[in-house]
């Protein structure tokens, strides 16, 4: 049986980065993909990163993995303020090198059963795939069967239904349903906003074709001490707690 370990939107929580990693150990995947943004609201973006490439994860770049490689770009001006004030703290503590791993990762991966993105397929990368609508307009450009996004933070999977508008659930513990297309959103790893303040992850069996959500405990309250020391908005150690 081939497993492969879905991870996504770690946000710079190495708590909760940790926690899912030793939780992809346990299940004995046979590769471990992740889906962008390691960096941002979080405490600890250069851990994050550094755990990820020590462990040679295959990773797609993220919206916020692209902010902080953005130096002086005149699109930072259009960002929400927080993310703003993310972005610049982010800058500040991520090494070169690190920057430039970041600058280099893919908008997508491709292996034989499936193929990943952050966002969405198509032109667009950052649509967040939440909403029937953006689902329609992924699908109208996804061209594989079986896709992986993260970005929304809220784990669900959508199917293609041609005409029909997609069909969207939460997603759990299932066999993978018969459609002509499936995007799986394997929601988030450092800043869960389902209301379930847990880290989540996927883990996909290519044979039996069995799709599992986990949903793993780790310290938030270590994460939010980490993220007033560092100065950071108040309100991104709260919103750990009530997972939004
Ligand atoms: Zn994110």
């Amino acid at each position: 049986m081939t497993k492969v370990g879905f991870l996504s939107d770690i946000h710079g929580n190495i708590a909760a980065l940790q926690a899912v990693l030793s939780k992809l150990d346990d299940e004995a995947c046979d590769l471990v993909i992740c889906l962008g943004d390691l960096v941002g609201y979080g405490p600890n973006p250069t851990e994050c990163v550094q755990a990820i490439r020590a462990r040679e994860i295959p990773t797609v770049l993220g919206n916020h993995d692209q902010y902080v490689t953005m130096l002086l770009n005149p699109r930072m001006e259009k960002l929400r303020e927080d993310v703003r004030i993310s972005v610049e703290w982010t800058q500040s503590q991520l090494p070169m090198d690190d920057l430039k791993w970041l600058a280099q990762l893919p908008l997508r991966l491709d292996a034989e059963d499936f193929s990943v993105v952050h966002g969405a397929f198509g032109p667009k990368p950052w649509v967040y795939c939440a909403s029937e609508k953006a689902l329609a307009h992924n699908f109208a450009h996804q061209d594989v069967a079986l896709g992986f996004c993260g970005h929304s933070h809220v784990p669900i999977i959508a199917l293609d239904r041609g005409e029909a508008p997609p069909a969207l659930d939460y997603l759990h513990t299932m066999p993978l349903p018969t459609a002509p297309k499936v995007m799986i959103n394997i929601g988030s790893v450092g800043q869960p906003r389902d209301r379930d303040p847990r880290a989540s992850c996927v883990v996909y069996e290519l044979e039996s074709r069995h799709v599992a959500l986990f949903r793993v405990p780790y310290d938030i309250e270590d994460t939010q001490a980490r993220i007033r020391a560092a100065g950071l908005p108040e309100a991104f150690a709260t919103r750990l707690a009530e997972g939004r």
